[in-house]
């Protein structure tokens, strides 16, 4: 793995493809083992971020589930809307499910806190939420966060779904900001 530009930053290999791939199998594999053996669970994952992971995992999830995808998107129009948020994309009936959120990284957690509000407020029988990485030195919320897949360092990431302005999400593997590397003459 090598570093890479986007835009006008330089990344650095971070996590490669096999151990995200561990990772992200053992948290399907948790995440089954706590749920009653006949359970079908709703899993909703976060975009845009979320979509390779959420692809993965529930490819990894060994049991019979359902999919589906929200944003978070902000109201236009007026002033004094501009801070409410909605959820776009979920058309299913909730009430009674397991919903499972799935997120690909977790900051300081004032996302998903408002994604937390809107799904409890649906009837759903249990809500649980999985991340894949997560920055525990920036996390404000009192939120409970079911599963964590990697735990890591307050440093911007890209790759395996996650951007960088835009640029990023198709690489496989992670990396992590770096300082601008010497240019050889
Ligand atoms: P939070 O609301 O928890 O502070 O931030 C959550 C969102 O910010 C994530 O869903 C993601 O879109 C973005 N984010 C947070 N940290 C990173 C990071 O290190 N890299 C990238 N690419 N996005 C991040």
């Amino acid at each position: 793995m090598k570093i890479i530009k986007l835009h006008d930053l330089y990344f650095k290999p971070f996590i490669n493809e096999k151990e995200i791939s561990a990772t992200v199998k053992h948290l399907a594999q948790q995440v089954k083992e706590d749920l009653p053996k006949d359970e079908i669970p709703i899993f909703v994952g976060i975009l845009n971020g979320c979509f390779l992971f959420a692809a993965d995992f529930i490819r990894e999830y060994k049991g019979n589930c359902e999919v589906s995808f929200v944003k978070l998107a902000s109201y236009n129009g007026t002033a004094s809307s501009d801070n409410v948020k909605h959820l776009v994309g979920i058309n299913e009936d909730l009430t009674g499910r397991t919903v499972i959120i799935l997120e690909d990284i977790i900051d300081t957690g004032r996302t998903l806190q408002e994604i937390y509000n809107i799904f409890r407020d649906k009837n759903v029988k249990q809500l649980k939420i999985a991340t894949l990485f997560f920055k525990p030195d920036v996390f404000k919320k009192e939120l409970p966060i079911d599963y964590i897949g990697k735990s890591i360092e307050d440093k911007f990431i890209v790759g395996y779904g996650l951007d960088y302005n835009g640029l990023g999400r198709n690489y496989p593997a992670i990396y992590q900001l770096t300082t601008q590397p010497k240019m050889k003459n």
